[in-house]
Protein backbone atom coordinates (compact mmCIF):
# COMPACT_ATOMS: atom_id res chain seq x y z
CA UNK A 1 0.00 0.00 0.00
CA UNK A 2 1.34 3.53 -0.97
CA UNK A 3 0.88 5.56 2.02
CA UNK A 4 1.86 8.57 0.08
CA UNK A 5 -0.71 7.93 -2.54
CA UNK A 6 -2.93 11.43 -1.12
CA UNK A 7 0.25 13.55 -1.36
CA UNK A 8 -0.13 16.13 -4.59
CA UNK A 9 3.58 16.83 -5.93
CA UNK A 10 3.00 20.76 -6.71
CA UNK A 11 1.54 21.19 -2.54
CA UNK A 12 4.65 18.74 -2.01
CA UNK A 13 6.87 21.08 -3.54
CA UNK A 14 5.58 24.27 -2.22
CA UNK A 15 5.96 22.61 1.91
CA UNK A 16 9.39 21.69 0.89
CA UNK A 17 10.15 26.00 0.40
CA UNK A 18 8.42 26.19 3.70
CA UNK A 19 10.10 23.83 5.34
CA UNK A 20 13.15 24.83 4.31
CA UNK A 21 12.50 28.56 5.72
CA UNK A 22 11.66 26.81 9.04
CA UNK A 23 14.13 24.83 9.56
CA UNK A 24 15.51 25.76 12.78
CA UNK A 25 12.04 25.12 14.07
CA UNK A 26 11.65 21.59 12.54
CA UNK A 27 14.85 20.52 14.19
CA UNK A 28 13.68 21.85 17.49
CA UNK A 29 10.16 20.79 16.82
CA UNK A 30 10.95 17.30 15.71
CA UNK A 31 8.46 14.75 16.43
CA UNK A 32 6.32 17.38 18.54
CA UNK A 33 3.93 19.91 17.61
CA UNK A 34 2.69 22.12 15.05
CA UNK A 35 5.28 24.32 12.72
CA UNK A 36 4.12 27.51 13.83
CA UNK A 37 2.44 28.97 16.65
CA UNK A 38 2.93 32.97 17.16
CA UNK A 39 3.42 34.76 20.83
CA UNK A 40 -0.01 36.48 21.04
CA UNK A 41 0.75 39.50 23.27
CA UNK A 42 3.87 41.02 24.23
CA UNK A 43 5.08 42.23 27.61
CA UNK A 44 7.30 40.46 30.28
CA UNK A 45 4.46 38.03 31.30
CA UNK A 46 3.55 37.64 27.89
CA UNK A 47 6.85 36.35 26.38
CA UNK A 48 7.35 32.98 24.84
CA UNK A 49 9.96 30.60 26.60
CA UNK A 50 11.42 27.87 25.44
CA UNK A 51 13.38 24.91 26.58
CA UNK A 52 14.83 22.09 24.74
CA UNK A 53 16.87 18.80 26.44
CA UNK A 54 17.36 15.09 25.41
CA UNK A 55 16.51 12.61 28.61
CA UNK A 56 14.34 9.68 28.53
CA UNK A 57 16.38 8.57 25.51
CA UNK A 58 13.88 11.06 23.32
CA UNK A 59 13.64 14.54 22.65
CA UNK A 60 11.45 16.75 24.77
CA UNK A 61 10.55 20.64 23.55
CA UNK A 62 8.82 22.53 26.27
CA UNK A 63 6.80 26.10 25.45
CA UNK A 64 5.51 28.17 27.87
CA UNK A 65 3.99 31.88 28.70
CA UNK A 66 4.77 33.98 31.72
CA UNK A 67 8.04 35.01 33.88
CA UNK A 68 7.73 31.83 35.80
CA UNK A 69 7.93 29.55 32.78
CA UNK A 70 11.96 29.46 32.19
CA UNK A 71 12.51 28.46 36.20
CA UNK A 72 9.36 25.73 36.10
CA UNK A 73 10.65 24.57 32.78
CA UNK A 74 14.17 23.83 34.07
CA UNK A 75 12.48 22.47 37.12
CA UNK A 76 10.68 19.73 34.96
CA UNK A 77 14.21 18.85 32.86
CA UNK A 78 15.98 17.66 36.13
CA UNK A 79 12.65 16.24 37.30
CA UNK A 80 12.52 14.06 34.01
CA UNK A 81 16.12 13.49 34.31
CA UNK A 82 15.25 11.83 38.19
CA UNK A 83 12.30 10.06 36.65
CA UNK A 84 14.24 8.23 34.62
CA UNK A 85 16.82 7.58 36.81
CA UNK A 86 13.91 5.97 38.50
CA UNK A 87 12.38 3.91 36.04
CA UNK A 88 14.76 3.38 33.13
CA UNK A 89 14.95 -0.24 32.38
CA UNK A 90 18.44 0.02 31.07
CA UNK A 91 19.77 2.41 34.38
CA UNK A 92 21.87 0.80 36.85
CA UNK A 93 20.53 2.05 40.32
CA UNK A 94 16.80 2.38 38.94
CA UNK A 95 13.84 1.00 40.90
CA UNK A 96 13.11 -1.26 37.90
CA UNK A 97 16.31 -2.68 37.25
CA UNK A 98 17.06 -3.48 40.86
CA UNK A 99 13.01 -4.82 40.98
CA UNK A 100 14.12 -7.15 37.72
CA UNK A 101 17.55 -7.98 39.27
CA UNK A 102 15.34 -9.06 42.39
CA UNK A 103 12.68 -11.50 39.95
CA UNK A 104 11.93 -15.28 41.86
CA UNK A 105 12.84 -13.93 44.88
CA UNK A 106 11.03 -12.34 48.24
CA UNK A 107 10.12 -8.68 46.44
CA UNK A 108 12.27 -5.71 46.68
CA UNK A 109 10.98 -1.93 48.00
CA UNK A 110 10.97 0.53 45.75
CA UNK A 111 9.61 4.50 45.98
CA UNK A 112 6.52 5.32 46.67
CA UNK A 113 6.05 6.99 43.09
CA UNK A 114 7.38 3.82 41.62
CA UNK A 115 5.01 1.18 43.09
CA UNK A 116 1.85 3.98 42.80
CA UNK A 117 2.50 3.72 38.76
CA UNK A 118 3.11 -0.10 38.98
CA UNK A 119 -0.21 -0.19 40.39
CA UNK A 120 -1.95 2.54 37.93
CA UNK A 121 -0.19 -0.03 35.10
CA UNK A 122 -1.43 -3.52 36.38
CA UNK A 123 -4.96 -2.14 36.80
CA UNK A 124 -5.04 -0.39 33.01
CA UNK A 125 -3.11 -3.69 31.85
CA UNK A 126 -5.93 -5.48 33.21
CA UNK A 127 -8.64 -3.71 30.75
CA UNK A 128 -5.84 -4.24 27.44
CA UNK A 129 -7.08 -8.29 27.48
CA UNK A 130 -3.33 -9.42 27.35
CA UNK A 131 -2.25 -6.33 24.41
CA UNK A 132 -0.28 -4.68 26.91
CA UNK A 133 1.69 -5.90 29.21
CA UNK A 134 4.42 -4.25 31.77
CA UNK A 135 6.43 -7.52 31.92
CA UNK A 136 6.61 -7.70 28.41
CA UNK A 137 10.39 -7.23 29.40
CA UNK A 138 12.02 -10.53 28.76
CA UNK A 139 10.58 -9.86 25.03
CA UNK A 140 11.73 -6.32 24.74
CA UNK A 141 15.40 -7.31 26.00
CA UNK A 142 15.15 -10.35 23.62
CA UNK A 143 14.67 -8.09 20.64
CA UNK A 144 16.52 -5.20 22.04
CA UNK A 145 15.20 -2.99 19.05
CA UNK A 146 15.26 -0.23 20.97
CA UNK A 147 19.07 -1.35 21.95
CA UNK A 148 21.82 -0.46 19.67
CA UNK A 149 22.35 -4.20 19.36
CA UNK A 150 18.92 -5.09 18.25
CA UNK A 151 18.58 -8.93 16.99
CA UNK A 152 15.90 -11.66 15.89
CA UNK A 153 15.60 -14.21 18.35
CA UNK A 154 14.58 -17.53 17.42
CA UNK A 155 11.37 -19.18 17.68
CA UNK A 156 12.50 -21.71 20.74
CA UNK A 157 13.73 -18.69 22.78
CA UNK A 158 10.40 -16.37 22.11
CA UNK A 159 8.40 -19.65 23.37
CA UNK A 160 10.54 -19.97 26.31
CA UNK A 161 10.18 -16.25 27.35
CA UNK A 162 6.47 -15.96 26.85
CA UNK A 163 5.10 -17.78 29.66
CA UNK A 164 7.26 -15.00 31.48
CA UNK A 165 5.26 -12.40 30.23
CA UNK A 166 2.11 -12.31 33.22
CA UNK A 167 1.09 -9.23 34.55
CA UNK A 168 -1.76 -11.06 36.44
CA UNK A 169 1.66 -12.86 38.66
CA UNK A 170 3.19 -9.66 40.13
CA UNK A 171 2.56 -8.28 43.41
CA UNK A 172 2.58 -4.79 44.94
CA UNK A 173 1.90 -4.56 48.59
CA UNK A 174 2.76 -1.25 49.42
CA UNK A 175 6.26 -0.22 48.09
CA UNK A 176 7.31 -3.57 48.02
CA UNK A 177 7.31 -5.22 44.82
CA UNK A 178 7.54 -8.74 43.63
CA UNK A 179 7.74 -10.62 40.75
CA UNK A 180 7.82 -13.96 41.38
CA UNK A 181 9.26 -16.33 38.97
CA UNK A 182 13.38 -15.50 38.05
CA UNK A 183 13.58 -14.25 34.61
CA UNK A 184 10.47 -12.04 34.83
CA UNK A 185 11.08 -8.59 34.05
CA UNK A 186 9.63 -5.05 33.92
CA UNK A 187 9.28 -2.40 30.68
CA UNK A 188 7.36 0.66 31.60
CA UNK A 189 8.40 1.91 28.00
CA UNK A 190 4.72 1.95 27.31
CA UNK A 191 3.66 3.74 29.85
CA UNK A 192 6.29 6.18 31.58
CA UNK A 193 6.57 8.81 28.89
CA UNK A 194 2.52 9.57 29.13
CA UNK A 195 2.70 9.12 33.31
CA UNK A 196 5.39 11.97 33.70
CA UNK A 197 2.94 14.55 31.98
CA UNK A 198 0.27 14.17 34.99
CA UNK A 199 3.65 15.43 37.63
CA UNK A 200 4.89 17.55 34.92
CA UNK A 201 1.08 19.44 35.32
CA UNK A 202 1.87 19.37 39.50
CA UNK A 203 5.20 20.82 38.48
CA UNK A 204 3.40 23.75 36.10
CA UNK A 205 0.87 24.62 39.19
CA UNK A 206 3.83 24.59 41.65
CA UNK A 207 5.29 27.27 39.39
CA UNK A 208 2.06 29.19 38.65
CA UNK A 209 2.45 28.32 35.25
CA UNK A 210 -1.27 28.30 33.03
CA UNK A 211 0.22 28.52 29.31
CA UNK A 212 2.55 26.06 28.35
CA UNK A 213 2.80 22.68 26.56
CA UNK A 214 5.61 19.94 26.61
CA UNK A 215 6.74 17.47 24.32
CA UNK A 216 8.24 13.99 25.70
CA UNK A 217 9.27 12.45 22.59
CA UNK A 218 5.75 12.84 20.77
CA UNK A 219 3.93 12.48 23.90
CA UNK A 220 2.40 15.59 24.55
CA UNK A 221 0.77 17.58 27.31
CA UNK A 222 -1.05 20.82 26.55
CA UNK A 223 -1.81 23.25 29.76
CA UNK A 224 -4.22 26.12 29.57
CA UNK A 225 -4.49 28.35 26.53
CA UNK A 226 -2.18 30.67 24.78
CA UNK A 227 -2.67 34.30 26.36
CA UNK A 228 -4.72 35.52 23.76
CA UNK A 229 -7.45 32.69 24.81
CA UNK A 230 -6.59 30.29 21.95
CA UNK A 231 -6.09 26.64 22.53
CA UNK A 232 -2.53 25.03 21.28
CA UNK A 233 -2.74 23.77 18.34
CA UNK A 234 -1.48 20.18 17.96
CA UNK A 235 0.25 18.21 14.77
CA UNK A 236 0.03 14.87 13.65
CA UNK A 237 2.54 13.63 11.98
CA UNK A 238 2.69 11.91 8.91
CA UNK A 239 4.38 8.26 9.54
CA UNK A 240 5.99 7.81 6.51
CA UNK A 241 7.55 11.36 6.51
CA UNK A 242 8.86 14.01 8.87
CA UNK A 243 6.00 16.75 8.40
CA UNK A 244 2.02 16.50 9.70
CA UNK A 245 -0.74 15.22 8.02
CA UNK A 246 -3.08 17.28 10.49
CA UNK A 247 -3.44 19.51 12.98
CA UNK A 248 -6.42 20.12 15.89
CA UNK A 249 -6.96 21.87 19.49
CA UNK A 250 -5.97 20.34 22.96
CA UNK A 251 -5.94 21.80 26.40
CA UNK A 252 -5.44 20.15 29.68
CA UNK A 253 -4.85 16.79 28.35
CA UNK A 254 -2.70 14.46 27.08
CA UNK A 255 -1.67 12.95 23.71
CA UNK A 256 0.24 10.01 23.58
CA UNK A 257 1.14 8.53 19.77
CA UNK A 258 1.89 5.03 18.96
CA UNK A 259 3.14 3.98 15.92
CA UNK A 260 5.35 1.32 14.00
CA UNK A 261 7.24 4.07 12.26
CA UNK A 262 8.74 5.08 15.74
CA UNK A 263 11.32 2.90 16.34
CA UNK A 264 11.96 -0.20 14.88
CA UNK A 265 15.06 -2.34 12.91
CA UNK A 266 15.25 -4.23 9.26
CA UNK A 267 16.88 -7.37 8.42
CA UNK A 268 16.65 -8.74 5.24
CA UNK A 269 13.75 -6.34 4.14
CA UNK A 270 11.53 -6.95 6.84
CA UNK A 271 10.90 -4.29 9.53
CA UNK A 272 10.56 -4.87 13.17
CA UNK A 273 8.96 -2.66 15.51
CA UNK A 274 9.39 -2.29 19.22
CA UNK A 275 5.95 -2.53 20.16
CA UNK A 276 5.62 -6.57 21.10
CA UNK A 277 2.47 -8.66 20.75
CA UNK A 278 2.31 -10.46 24.20
CA UNK A 279 -0.14 -13.14 22.21
CA UNK A 280 2.59 -14.03 19.56
CA UNK A 281 5.98 -12.78 21.23
CA UNK A 282 6.66 -11.39 17.93
CA UNK A 283 6.45 -7.29 16.65
CA UNK A 284 2.46 -6.38 16.77
CA UNK A 285 1.64 -6.66 13.21
CA UNK A 286 -1.35 -3.74 13.00
CA UNK A 287 -3.37 -2.03 10.31
CA UNK A 288 -2.70 1.01 12.11
CA UNK A 289 -0.22 3.35 10.91
CA UNK A 290 -0.35 5.61 14.30
CA UNK A 291 -2.57 6.26 16.79
CA UNK A 292 -2.97 8.90 19.18
CA UNK A 293 -4.98 8.54 22.40
CA UNK A 294 -5.69 11.77 23.96
CA UNK A 295 -7.07 11.54 27.94
CA UNK A 296 -7.14 14.04 30.69
CA UNK A 297 -4.64 11.24 32.45
CA UNK A 298 -0.70 10.77 31.09
CA UNK A 299 -0.47 7.63 31.64
CA UNK A 300 -4.09 6.44 30.68
CA UNK A 301 -3.33 8.50 27.49
CA UNK A 302 0.14 6.55 26.73
CA UNK A 303 -1.54 3.05 28.10
CA UNK A 304 -4.23 3.18 25.39
CA UNK A 305 -1.96 4.29 22.45
CA UNK A 306 -0.24 1.09 22.89
CA UNK A 307 -3.23 -1.12 23.24
CA UNK A 308 -5.14 -0.14 20.32
CA UNK A 309 -1.84 -0.61 18.47
CA UNK A 310 -1.76 -3.94 19.27
CA UNK A 311 -5.70 -3.95 19.36
CA UNK A 312 -5.94 -2.92 15.49
CA UNK A 313 -7.97 -0.71 13.92
CA UNK A 314 -11.71 -2.45 14.15
CA UNK A 315 -11.43 -3.13 17.70
CA UNK A 316 -9.78 0.31 18.43
CA UNK A 317 -12.69 2.06 16.76
CA UNK A 318 -14.76 0.20 19.12
CA UNK A 319 -12.85 1.29 22.14
CA UNK A 320 -13.22 5.19 20.17
CA UNK A 321 -16.97 4.68 19.65
CA UNK A 322 -17.18 3.56 23.66
CA UNK A 323 -15.41 6.67 24.63
CA UNK A 324 -12.01 7.25 23.86
CA UNK A 325 -10.92 10.42 22.69
CA UNK A 326 -8.28 9.61 19.69
CA UNK A 327 -6.96 10.17 16.11
CA UNK A 328 -5.96 7.11 14.12
CA UNK A 329 -4.54 6.75 10.73
CA UNK A 330 -4.48 3.08 9.11
CA UNK A 331 -2.43 1.44 6.74
CA UNK A 332 -4.70 2.36 3.90
CA UNK A 333 -3.91 6.11 4.62
CA UNK A 334 -7.84 6.88 6.33
CA UNK A 335 -7.66 9.32 9.30
CA UNK A 336 -10.43 8.14 12.12
CA UNK A 337 -10.75 11.38 14.40
CA UNK A 338 -13.11 11.44 17.60
CA UNK A 339 -16.43 13.83 17.10
CA UNK A 340 -14.65 16.08 19.70
CA UNK A 341 -11.86 17.06 18.12
CA UNK A 342 -13.63 17.91 14.67
CA UNK A 343 -13.44 21.62 16.56
CA UNK A 344 -10.39 23.55 15.01
CA UNK A 345 -9.45 20.14 13.09
CA UNK A 346 -7.30 20.91 10.18
CA UNK A 347 -5.81 18.75 7.68
CA UNK A 348 -2.26 19.97 6.15
CA UNK A 349 -2.38 20.69 2.60
CA UNK A 350 -0.06 18.19 1.64
CA UNK A 351 -2.49 15.38 3.16
CA UNK A 352 -5.43 16.98 1.18
CA UNK A 353 -6.70 14.23 -0.28
CA UNK A 354 -6.81 12.04 2.51
CA UNK A 355 -10.08 10.56 4.07
CA UNK A 356 -11.21 11.71 7.18
CA UNK A 357 -14.23 10.28 9.14
CA UNK A 358 -15.18 11.63 12.35
CA UNK A 359 -15.97 8.78 15.53
CA UNK A 360 -18.82 9.52 17.38
CA UNK A 361 -18.33 8.53 21.31
CA UNK A 362 -15.07 10.12 22.12
P1 LIG B 1 4.67 3.25 23.06
O1 LIG B 1 5.66 3.99 22.23
O2 LIG B 1 4.01 4.03 24.13
O3 LIG B 1 3.66 2.51 22.23
O4 LIG B 1 5.48 2.15 23.89
C1 LIG B 1 6.38 1.28 23.29
C2 LIG B 1 7.37 0.83 24.32
O5 LIG B 1 6.67 0.09 25.33
C3 LIG B 1 8.42 -0.14 23.78
O6 LIG B 1 9.60 0.54 23.39
C4 LIG B 1 8.64 -1.08 24.95
O7 LIG B 1 9.51 -0.48 25.88
C5 LIG B 1 7.27 -1.15 25.59
N1 LIG B 1 6.38 -2.16 25.01
C6 LIG B 1 6.51 -2.86 23.85
N2 LIG B 1 5.45 -3.66 23.64
C7 LIG B 1 4.62 -3.46 24.71
C8 LIG B 1 3.36 -4.01 25.08
N3 LIG B 1 2.70 -4.90 24.32
N4 LIG B 1 2.81 -3.58 26.25
C9 LIG B 1 3.45 -2.68 27.04
N5 LIG B 1 4.62 -2.12 26.73
C10 LIG B 1 5.21 -2.50 25.58
MG1 LIG C 1 2.19 3.97 25.08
Amino acid sequence: MDKKRWRRPLLLACFVVLAAALLVAVAVWRGSTPPAQQPAASGPSQELHTAATFVMDTLVDQQGYGASAPEAMRAVNLYLAAYDARLSLFAEGSDIAALNAAAGGNGTDVAPETAALLRQALALSAQSEGAFAVTVAPLTLAWGITTDTPRVPGREEIDRLLPLVNDAAVQVDGNRVRLPEADMALDLGGIAKGAVCTDVAAIYDEYGVDSAWISIGGNIYARGTKPDGSAWRIGFRDPAGDGYVASFLLTDRVIAVSGGYERYFEVDGQRYIHIIDPATGYPAESDIASVGAICADGAEADFWSTTLYVWGRERALEKMQAGLCAILLDDAGVLYVSESLRDGFKLYDEASGMEVIYVPGG
